[in-house]
């Protein structure tokens, strides 16, 4: 169910302490930590604690809880000292998302192209 945690999902199992992460920051409702195969010098993922499959998921059911990771978005880059960044959602296969657990992608510390492939 929707903002629950899922015994099978990997970043409920990251948010549980079963699984190590480099957290970077953390809140009552979010966590940050290092991306096991970062993108960029910077690559950090923020995310709710509760249990929402994808953006789309989180920001129709839990509105304020989309807005808290967009709010911590902005705290990982201020954090990293990135004057530049891009906060990216991958919604849907189609999109690559691979881990359906809601969460946005704190890219930064080099140029980044647009658009993205
Ligand atoms: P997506 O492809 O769903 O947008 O992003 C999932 C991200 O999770 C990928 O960038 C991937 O590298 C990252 N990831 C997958 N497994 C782990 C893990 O066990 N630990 C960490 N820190 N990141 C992971």
């Amino acid at each position: 169910m929707a903002g629950e945690p899922q015994e099978d999902c990997l970043f409920c199992n990251i948010i549980a302490g079963k699984i190590p992460a480099d957290v970077v920051r953390e809140t009552d409702t979010t966590l940050a930590f290092r991306d096991i195969n970062p993108q960029a010098p910077t690559h950090i993922l923020v995310i709710p604690k509760a249990h929402y499959k994808n953006a789309a998921e989180l920001a129709a059911e839990a509105p304020q809880l989309a807005a808290d990771v967009l709010a911590e978005t902005r705290g990982v880059a201020e954090g990293e000292s990135l004057e530049s960044y891009r906060t990216v959602f991958n919604t849907g296969s189609g999109a690559g998302q691979t881990v359906w657990h809601a969460h946005a992608h704190v890219l930064g510390g080099r140029g980044l192209n647009w658009p993205p492939g």
